[in-house]
C-alpha cells in the first residue's frame, strides 16, 4: 500500500488502475467540487462496467448517502452497503397532493386583481421589452402593456402597487443547482471563504463553530458541524488539523467539511469517539492523514476515510430536513429565485422533495433531474414526467460524464496547464463512462421521451455527449428535446456549431470566472483556454439560447453574481478573464429568466412577463439594464413574488 503518513501525494487507485490521485496538502488541487461530480452522490452505484469504476468515489458516496438516507428513514444502522441497497430499492412514487387547500389552489382561486405600475417593467418579451403596467389575478398575469390597456383589463376592484421607480422582471430560474443537498448542508455552519461565507482565516472558522454551538443550543446531537472551508483561501494558506479544532473544544466532537466534500477534519475528541487511532489502518479508498513521521492521526480524513465518520454523525429528522428546506427556499427567494432545480436527484432527495410537496411546503417550484444511477427507478416509477405535483416536477434525467476543472478531474482533449504531481505530462483528466455507455444512456432517454442533461466540464466529455446526441438523433429523428450540457466550461467553437445543429443547449457555470478564474488561468487551463471558459459571447453570436447557473451548494445560488460574472468576467484578483466573452446585462438576464424557463420546457408559463404566464416576479431597487456593470453584484432585491404571492420582501 502506498504510504500517506508524510502527507505526500499518494496513489490509491483501484488495483491495476495505476492512477495517481491528488493530495490534499496542496489544497489548490482540491478547490471546490460539484454535487454532480462529488463523491457523495455516488450512492447505489455499483461498478457493473469496469469503465464506470472509480473506487475512491464509492466509499464516501455510500457513506454520505447512508447519513442522508438514515436521516430520512430513521434507520441509524444504515451502513454504506445497506444504504446502497436501500437506495436502489426506492421507486419514485408520485407525491400524494395534500387534501384541501394547497398554496397554489388558494392562489388560483384568489379573486382580486393587483396592478403594478410606476416603474421599469422589463418583460423579457422581445416584441414588447418594456411595459408600463401589469395586472395579476389568481397567480397569473392577466395583462401587460400600457397603463390604459392594463387599467381596462383590470376592472374596478383593483389593488394598485406603485413601483416607485423600481424595476420589475420575471422571477429568476435556477437552471442548475442541487436544492436538496443545499438543504442538507444548511444543517452545518457555513465556513466558506468570502464572499460565499464569512471566512478569512482559521480564527474565523473557530469563531463560526462557537456561533454554531450557541445557535443550536450545544450543537447538533452534541456535535459541532461545519461545511465548505477552503484552506487554499485561508490567510494562513495551510491545511487545518485537529489542533485548530481542539482550540474550539476538547469535550465536544467537531467535524468540518472541505468545500470539495472529498475531505473533512475532525478534532481529537471526535477521533477518540470514532475510535480512530494510530493503529487504525487506512480504510479502502481513503486516507487517515497522520502527523509527519508518526502514525498519529492529524484529524484530516480523506475520501473513503470519511466513511469512518459519516454514519456516526447525528441524524436529522424529517421535520428538521423540511425546516432546512424552508430555510433554503427563503434564501433562494431573497435572491429573486422563483423556480429551483434539483440537478442530480437521488432517492433521499426525492423523498424529501416529494414530502415537501405533499405537505404543501414548496414555496418555490422545484424541478428534479434524477441522477443516472436512478434510471431504472425512474423507468418503473409512477411519476409522470413534467407534471406539476404541487410545485414539484420531474424534468428528465441527469448524466455525469467527467469531473471538475478546479479539481483537475475534468476530461479535456489537451493536457492540463500544470499536471498534478505524479501524473504524466499529457494528463487530460478522464471520462466517467465509456462512449458506448454514454450513447446507450442518451439513446434510452430519447426512446422514452426523457429530457437529458449531462454534466460536462471538459471538452472531451462534451465531445462524448454530443456524439451520443448525434447518434440518437439519427436513430430517433430530430425533435424538440432540449438536451443540455451542464457547466460547459471548455466548449470549443466547433462544438457550439454542432450543438446548434443538434439543438443542444449550454448551461454555463459562469461564476467560475470569479471563484476559480485565477487558478484556471495559472494552473488548470493556461491563458488561452481559461480566457474562454463559459464562452457565452460565442453562444450569443450564433443566436443560440444559453443559461447561467451557480451549482448550489458549490457556490451560493446568488443570481446577482451570475449577472455580474457574465458581464464583467472578473477573477478574485480582480483581473478580467476573457474580455471577448463578456456579454451585456440584459443578455445575461435572459440566461436566468426566459431561456432558463425554456431549458426546463416551461417557457410557455414562465420566464417572461406576458399575459397568461405565471405571476412569478422580482422587484429590484436598481435597473440591471442601466446600472454600472460592476455594481450588478449589489443589485438590491426588494420583493420576490411567486404565483402572485409575496415570498420575500427586503
Ligand atoms: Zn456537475
Ligand atoms: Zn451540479
Amino acid at each position: 500500500m502506498p504510504s500517506s503518513k508524510n502527507g505526500n501525494p499518494i496513489s490509491r487507485g483501484g488495483k491495476g488502475e495505476g492512477r495517481k490521485r491528488m493530495g490534499h496538502d496542496k489544497p489548490a488541487t482540491h478547490r471546490g467540487g460539484c454535487p454532480c461530480c462529488s463523491p457523495y452522490v455516488w450512492d447505489a452505484y455499483r461498478p457493473r462496467d469496469p469503465g464506470l469504476s472509480r473506487r475512491g468515489f464509492f466509499g464516501v458516496g455510500a457513506a454520505f448517502t447512508a447519513a442522508a438516507l438514515s436521516a430520512l428513514t430513521g434507520k441509524s444502522e444504515a451502513g454504506a452497503a445497506g444504504a446502497a441497497g436501500l437506495a436502489t430499492a426506492l421507486a419514485f412514487t408520485a407525491p400524494a397532493i395534500a387534501l384541501g387547500e394547497t398554496r397554489r389552489s388558494r392562489a388560483d382561486a384568489a379573486p382580486g386583481v393587483t396592478v403594478y405600475r410606476g416603474g421599469t417593467i422589463r418583460t423579457m418579451n422581445d416584441a414588447t421589452p418594456l411595459a408600463e403596467a401589469i395586472a395579476v389575478r389568481g397567480g397569473r398575469i392577466i395583462a401587460a402593456g400600457t397603463e390604459v390597456d392594463v387599467a381596462a383589463r383590470a376592472g374596478r376592484e383593483t389593488r394598485i402597487v406603485d413601483l416607485r421607480g423600481r424595476t420589475m422582471m420575471p422571477g429568476f430560474v435556477d437552471c442548475h443547482g442541487h436544492i436538496s443537498m443545499t438543504a442538507l448542508l444548511m444543517g452545518f455552519q457555513n465556513l466558506a471563504p468570502e464572499p460565499a461565507g464569512p471566512i478569512r482565516c482559521i480564527a474565523d472558522i473557530q469563531s463560526e463553530l462557537v456561533k454554531y454551538r450557541e445557535k443550536t443550543g450545544g450543537g447538533r446531537g452534541g456535535w459541532l458541524l461545519g461545511a465548505s472551508y477552503d484552506d487554499s483561501l485561508l490567510a494562513e494558506k495551510r491545511a487545518i488539523t485537529r489542533t485548530d479544532l481542539d482550540e474550539v473544544s476538547t469535550t465536544q466532537p467537531i467535524l468540518v467539511y472541505h468545500a470539495s466534500l472529498h475531505v473533512a477534519v475532525v478534532n481529537s475528541y471526535a477521533l477518540s469517539l470514532l475510535g480512530i487511532t494510530a493503529n487504525t489502518p487506512d480504510p479502502r479508498g481513503g486516507v487517515i492523514r497522520r502527523w509527519p513521521g508518526t502514525n498519529e492521526p492529524n484529524g484530516i480524513l480523506e475520501e473513503g476515510a470519511l466513511s469512518l465518520a459519516m454514519p456516526r454523525l447525528p441524524q436529522a429528522s424529517r421535520e428538521e430536513l423540511l425546516d432546512l428546506l424552508d430555510m433554503v427556499q427563503d434564501r433562494y427567494a431573497a435572491w429573486g429565485i422563483t423556480t429551483a432545480q434539483d440537478g442530480a436527484t437521488r432517492g433521499p432527495d426525492y423523498e424529501l422533495l416529494s414530502l415537501a410537496a405533499e405537505r404543501d411546503r414548496l414555496r418555490l417550484d422545484v424541478i428534479a433531474y434524477p441522477f443516472f444511477t436512478h434510471i431504472e427507478d425512474l423507468a418503473r416509477s409512477e411519476v409522470e414526467m413534467k407534471r406539476d405535483y404541487n410545485g414539484f416536477k420531474i424534468g428528465g434525467i441527469k448524466l455525469m460524464l467527467d469531473g471538475s476543472p478546479q479539481a483537475k478531474t475534468a476530461w479535456l482533449t489537451k493536457p492540463y496547464e500544470v499536471v498534478p504531481t505524479g501524473f504524466d505530462t499529457d494528463y487530460r483528466g478522464y471520462p466517467i463512462v465509456d462512449d458506448a455507455t454514454a450513447a446507450k444512456m442518451v439513446d434510452d432517454a430519447y426512446a422514452r421521451g426523457w429530457q437529458v442533461y449531462a454534466h460536462c466540464n471538459g471538452d472531451a466529455a462534451a465531445d462524448q455527449f454530443i456524439a451520443a446526441i448525434e447518434k440518437a438523433t439519427v436513430k430517433h429523428g430530430l425533435a424538440d428535446r432540449r438536451p443540455t450540457v451542464i457547466h460547459a466550461q471548455t466548449l470549443r467553437e466547433d462544438q457550439l456549431d454542432l450543438m446548434q445543429r443538434l439543438g443542444v443547449m449550454p448551461s454555463y457555470f459562469v461564476t467560475h470566472t470569479f471563484y476559480w478564474g485565477d487558478w484556471h488561468r495559472d494552473s488548470v487551463l493556461g491563458v488561452e483556454r481559461a480566457s474562454r471558459i463559459s464562452p457565452v459571447r460565442s453562444t450569443i453570436d450564433r443566436g443560440m439560447r444559453f443559461t447561467l447557473h451557480n451549482d448550489s451548494p458549490v457556490v451560493p445560488s446568488d443570481c446577482r453574481m451570475l449577472l455580474w460574472s457574465a458581464v464583467n468576467r472578473r477573477t478574485r484578483r480582480n483581473e478580467v478573464l476573457g474580455e471577448e466573452q463578456r456579454i451585456g446585462a440584459l443578455d445575461a438576464l435572459r440566461g436566468i429568466t426566459l431561456d432558463a424557463a425554456y431549458q426546463h420546457f416551461e417557457d410557455d408559463i414562465k420566464g417572461s412577463i406576458e399575459t397568461g404566464k405565471l405571476a412569478d416576479l422580482v422587484i429590484t431597487e436598481e435597473d440591471p439594464g442601466v446600472m454600472a456593470p460592476d455594481d450588478l453584484k449589489n443589485l438590491t432585491i426588494t420583493e420576490t413574488i411567486k404565483r402572485g404571492e409575496t415570498i420575500y420582501r427586503a
